[in-house]
C-alpha cells in the first residue's frame, strides 16, 4: 500500500501534523519508536502553552494524542531508519517493516545532550539523569546538582527543589539564558545554590553517584561538592543521524524551505526540534507540524 503521507515521531509536531492531514482526508499513518508523547512528557508542568495554564507534559500529549486518534488516526511502532527516494514515492525502511508513502513529514526531535565528562556514561541510571519527572522521586530529600542554564534547566530545578534536600545548579556563564519568569521563581526557593561560571569535570562514586567535581572557568580552580544525583539539561542534540541523504546544517538539524518546510528531498517535510530554528517549544512543533501537513496535503494535489 502506498499512503498519502507517512508522520515519522509521535510528538507534539507530528501529532498536531496528523490531525491537519486527517481532516484533510489523507490516507496517512504515524510512525513512533517508543512512545507517544515526545519529549514534554518527561516534564511535570507546562506553563506556556496558550491555553492550558498549567498542566503536566503527559496530560498535555494525552489530550493532544485523543483529538488525532479522535479523527482515525493509525499509529504504527517502528524506529524508521532510511528513507530513500523513488520519485513519485518514498520507502522508508523500519527495524520491523517497510512503508510506502507520497510524502513524508520528518517530526522526530531531539534527545538530550551529554556532558561527555568522566563518570557520566558509567552512572547512567545510578545517579546520573536527564529526566527530573522520571527520576526525581528517588532523591527525595539528598543533595543533588543540576547542570545547565536555559529554560528546561532552571525549570526542571524548580521542581527538583520541592523534592530534594538542597540542590548545587552549575552553570557556565555568568548569566542564565532561561525565562525571566522562571527565573524568578527559583530565586525565592531557600534550598539552591548557584555555582556560576563553572563547569562540571567528573562525576564520581563507588555504585552510585557520590560527587560532582566542578572547575571555575576563569581560575581554573576546583572544588568537590558532594551529591547523590546530577540531573544534566544543557540542550538538546536533533534524532536525525539516519537522514545523511537530507540536508542538515553542521548540528545535525533539516534545513527546510521557511515557506513549505520542504527539505532538500521534494515531497519529504521536518517540523519540530529536528528542524533548524531558533525556538524549541511545543508551541512552535505544533504550528510547524500544521504548516507541513498543509504543504504536503498541496504537494500531493500537485502530483496527482
Ligand atoms: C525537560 C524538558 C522540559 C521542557 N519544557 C517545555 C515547556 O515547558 N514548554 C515548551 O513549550 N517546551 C518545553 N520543552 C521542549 C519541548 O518538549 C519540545 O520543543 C517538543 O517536545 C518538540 O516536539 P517534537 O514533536 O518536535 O519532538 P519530540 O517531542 O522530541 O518528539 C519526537 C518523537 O519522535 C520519535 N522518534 C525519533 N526518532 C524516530 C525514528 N527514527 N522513528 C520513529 N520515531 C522516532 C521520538 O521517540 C519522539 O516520540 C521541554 C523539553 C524538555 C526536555
Amino acid at each position: 500500500m502506498i499512503y498519502d503521507l507517512i508522520i515519522i515521531g509521535g510528538g507534539p509536531a507530528g501529532l498536531s501534523a496528523a490531525i491537519y492531514a486527517l481532516r484533510a482526508r489523507l490516507n496517512i499513518v504515524l510512525i513512533e519508536k517508543t512512545a507517544v508523547g515526545g519529549q514534554i512528557s518527561l516534564t511535570d508542568n507546562i506553563e506556556n502553552y496558550p491555553g492550558f495554564p498549567s498542566l503536566s507534559g503527559i496530560e498535555l500529549m494525552q489530550k493532544f494524542e485523543e483529538h488525532a486518534r479522535g479523527l482515525g488516526l493509525n499509529i504504527i511502532y517502528d524506529e524508521i531508519k532510511e528513507i530513500a527516494d523513488n520519485g513519485e514515492y518514498k520507502t522508508l525502511r523500519g527495524a520491523n517493516e517497510s512503508y510506502q508513502a507520497k510524502t513524508v513529514i520528518i517530526t522526530v526531535g531531539a534527545s538530550p545532550k551529554k556532558l561527555n565528562i568522566p563518570g557520566e556514561r558509567e552512572f547512567t541510571g545510578r545517579g546520573v539523569s536527564y529526566c527530573a519527572t522520571c527520576d526525581g522521586p528517588f532523591f527525595k530529600d539528598e543533595d543533588i546538582a543540576v547542570v545547565g542554564g536555559g529554560d528546561a534547566a532552571l525549570k526542571e530545578a524548580n521542581y527538583l527543589t520541592k523534592i530534594v534536600k538542597f540542590i548545587t545548579l552549575i552553570h557556565r556563564r555568568k548569566e542564565f539564558r532561561a525565562e525571566k519568569i522562571i527565573q524568578e521563581r527559583l530565586h525565592n526557593a531557600k534550598n539552591i545554590a548557584m555555582e556560576l561560571e563553572h563547569v562540571a569535570v567528573s562525576i564520581n562514586g563507588n555504585k552510585t553517584v557520590e560527587s560532582i567535581i566542578i572547575e571555575n572557568v576563569k581560575t581554573k580552580e576546583q572544588k568537590t561538592v558532594p551529591v547523590k544525583g546530577v540531573f544534566i539539561f544543557i540542550g538538546i542534540k536533533p534524532q536525525t543521524s539516519f537522514l545523511k541523504n537530507i540536508e542538515q546544517d553542521e548540528n545535525g538539524f533539516i534545513k527546510t524551505d521557511p515557506y513549505t518546510l520542504m527539505t532538500s528531498m521534494p515531497g519529504v517535510f521536518c517540523a519540530g526540534d529536528s528542524h533548524s530554528k531558533k525556538l524549541l517549544q511545543v508551541a512552535t512543533a505544533v504550528g510547524e507540524g500544521a504548516l507541513a501537513s498543509t504543504s504536503a496535503t498541496e504537494y500531493i494535489c500537485d502530483i496527482c
